[in-house]
C-alpha cells in the first residue's frame, strides 16, 4: 500500500460579520489529536480582486500523518500546547477525516451571509502548483477545480460551493517566497467587543524584532496587528523568521488570548502581481506595469489621487485616501516622470489601485527665470509677444523662446519604492522592509 498523508483543505467560512477562516486550523487540530499534523499549518491568500470574496480571501491547509524529523511548537489552547513534525508520511485515507472536518465546519461557518460559500477537501495528493498560481492571479472556475479532486480524495460543498476553488488552491501552494503569522484568538466572551492593547507594548515589539513587517503604523499613530472586525482574531504578527513570532506574542500586553496558531503563508509575497503591459491586463488581475505619466495627478471626491500612464497604451491609477503620505508623493508626480505601478485592476472605471510605486526616474523640469541677452550689446531683450521669442530694442536682434534663462528647479521627490501607510497595505502586497532586507 502506498504511504499517504493527508490535506485538508478549507475555505470560506468567514464573512464581514464574524468568523475566521483561520480560527478553524486549531480546531483541526484538537479535533484530530491522534494524528501527527506535518509541517505548519498553511495560510494562503487568494487572488484579492474577486468580486464575491470574504473578507481577506484567505484559505487554509493542513497535513497530517505520522510525524518524522524534529518537532516544533505550532499551537496552544489553552494549556495545551501542539506541536508539528518537519517530515511524515502515513496510510490514511481521506474518508477518515471526512465526518471530524465536517463537524469543525459546520459548527462554525456563517450561514447567515450570502457571500460564504464554505467548502472543504481532504486529499491524498497536492494538486499541480498551477491551480494555486492560477487561483491567486486570476479567476479559477469550479467545475475545473471539482475535476482536478475527483480521484484524489473528497470535498464536501454547503450553499454555491465556491470554496472548493480556495480550499483546492491552498492544498495546491507550494511556497517559494513564504513569510509566517501567529494569530491569537480572543476568549469566546468577548467576541464582537473591543480589542483591548497597549500601544506601547506593540511599537517595542516591532522595535525588538526586526523579521517581522506590518505591526505598527507610525503614520496612523495605531496598532495594525489587530482587526476591526467582530471576528475571534485578538491579533497576528507577521514575520520571516517562526521562531521570533512566540517571543513577539509574549510582548504584547492588554487582552490575554484564549488561543494562538503560527500559519506559514504567502502574505507579503507579491504573488499576486504579473508584470504585463498595458493592452494586456484582463480582468480582476493584479499587475506591475512600467509607463511614462501621461496626466499628472488629480483630486477627485473623497481625497483620491488620480493619474495616468502610459506604455504606449494608457491606463488612470489611484491613490486612494487611507494611503496618506503615499499620495502626498504621488501628488508630486508630472508628466514625463517614468515609474513602476504595482497594484490591482478595477474594471469600472479601468483603474490599477496602486499599492506599490517604484519612480524610475524623474522629467528635470527648468524654470523660467528672466529673458535672454541680447548678443550684440549685452542688454535684457524684451518679450516680441506670446510665445513669439524676444528682441532687442536698440539692436533688432531676435531670439527664440528656448533662449530665455532656465534653472532647474528641484523635484520634492526622489526615485525610489514607495508604499501606503501600514494599515492600508493588503495581505498580499510584499512590504518595502521584505524587499529591502
Ligand atoms: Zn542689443
Amino acid at each position: 500500500m502506498l504511504a499517504m498523508t493527508v490535506y485538508v483543505g478549507i475555505d470560506d467560512t468567514d464573512s464581514r460579520t464574524g468568523m475566521c477562516t483561520t480560527y478553524l486550523a486549531s480546531e483541526l487540530i484538537r479535533e484530530f489529536e491522534e494524528y501527527d499534523l506535518i509541517g505548519y499549518p498553511r495560510l494562503v491568500r487568494l487572488n484579492p480582486n474577486i468580486p464575491w470574496k470574504t473578507r481577506g480571501n484567505g484559505a487554509i491547509c493542513l497535513r497530517f500523518g505520522k510525524g518524522r524529523g524534529g518537532k516544533f511548537p505550532v499551537c496552544r489552547i489553552e494549556d495545551q500546547e501542539f506541536f508539528a513534525f518537519e517530515r511524515g508520511d502515513g496510510s490514511l485515507s481521506p474518508s477518515e477525516f471526512e465526518e471530524g472536518v465536517a463537524k469543525v465546519v459546520e459548527s462554525h461557518f456563517m450561514t447567515d451571509d450570502e457571500n460564504t460559500n464554505p467548502a472543504f477537501v481532504v486529499l491524498s495528493r497536492k494538486p499541480a502548483s498551477s491551480l494555486y498560481w492560477r487561483a491567486v492571479r486570476d479567476v479559477v472556475a469550479l467545475e475545473d477545480v471539482k475535476r482536478l479532486v475527483s480521484g484524489n480524495g473528497l470535498y464536501r460543498v454547503y450553499k454555491n460551493g465556491r470554496g472548493l476553488i480556495g480550499a483546492t488552491s491552498a492544498v495546491s501552494w507550494r511556497p517559494r517566497d513564504r513569510t509566517y503569522e501567529i494569530i491569537t484568538y480572543r476568549q469566546r466572551d468577548k467576541w464582537g467587543t473591543e480589542r483591548a492593547l497597549k500601544k506601547g507594548s506593540v511599537m517595542a515589539m516591532d522595535e525588538r524584532f526586526d523579521s517581522t513587517f506590518n505591526n505598527f503604523d507610525y503614520e496612523e499613530d495605531g496598532i495594525a496587528i489587530a482587526p476591526n472586525s467582530p471576528c475571534p482574531v485578538l491579533f497576528g504578527i507577521r514575520g520571516d523568521d517562526p521562531e521570533d513570532l512566540v517571543p513577539a506574542m509574549s510582548a504584547i500586553r492588554g487582552e490575554k488570548a484564549q488561543r494562538w496558531t503560527i500559519f506559514l503563508t504567502n502574505q507579503g509575497t507579491d504573488e499576486h502581481l504579473v508584470k504585463r503591459r498595458i493592452r494586456n491586463i484582463g480582468k480582476n488581475q493584479s499587475v506591475i506595469v512600467q509607463g511614462k505619466v501621461v496626466k499628472p495627478p488629480r483630486r477627485i471626491q473623497g481625497g483620491h489621487l488620480i493619474f495616468r500612464i502610459s506604455d504606449g497604451d494608457e491606463i488612470d491609477c489611484a491613490a486612494y485616501e487611507p494611503s496618506k503620505k503615499f499620495r502626498k508623493v504621488v501628488s508630486e508626480l508630472l508628466e514625463g516622470d517614468e515609474l513602476t505601478v504595482y497594484g490591482s485592476v478595477r474594471d469600472k472605471p479601468r483603474t490599477v489601485n496602486v499599492e506599490k510605486l517604484q519612480i524610475n526616474s524623474l522629467k528635470a523640469i527648468k524654470e523660467k527665470e528672466g529673458n535672454p541677452e541680447c548678443p550684440q550689446c549685452g542688454r535684457r531683450m524684451k518679450s516680441a509677444g506670446s510665445n513669439a521669442g524676444y528682441r532687442c530694442r536698440r539692436c533688432h536682434v531676435r531670439a527664440g523662446e528656448e533662449k530665455a534663462k532656465r534653472s532647474p528647479v528641484a523635484r520634492p521627490i526622489s526615485p525610489g519604492f514607495y508604499e501606503p501607510t501600514v494599515s492600508a497595505r493588503r495581505h498580499l502586497s510584499k512590504p518595502l522592509k521584505r524587499i529591502q532586507n
